[in-house]
């Protein structure tokens, strides 16, 4: 899923964005590092979802490189029926 596909579209309506596990969350930094979108802060040596529509439609990369397995994202499918259904509604 690219990005373009949602240009019709409000980013806020589409529920893709991780969220982080409080309780796993090292604090070591990984999420906020390497994502370039401005979704992270470091708060409180935790790593905190601050910006969840910078996150790209589709992307989950972060999720791989968590160490403590601490990242979490919804389910791809059901937010492609959600996308589907923001489309139809569209003006052609
Ligand atoms: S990569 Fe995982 S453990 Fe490290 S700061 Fe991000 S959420 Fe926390
Ligand atoms: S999934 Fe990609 S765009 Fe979204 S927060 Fe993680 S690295 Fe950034």
């Amino acid at each position: 899923m690219n990005n373009n596909m949602n240009n019709d579209i409000d980013r806020k309506e589409i529920p893709w964005f991780p969220t982080v596990n409080g309780e796993k969350c090292t604090g070591c930094g990984t999420c906020f590092d390497f994502c370039s979108h401005s979704v992270y802060e470091m708060k409180e040596d935790k790593s905190k979802v601050v910006n969840p529509y910078g996150c790209v439609v589709g992307c989950s990369t972060c999720q791989g490189l968590c160490p403590e397995g601490a990242i979490a994202f919804p389910d791809i499918q059901e937010v492609r029926e959600i996308i589907k259904k923001l489309r139809a509604r569209q003006p052609v």
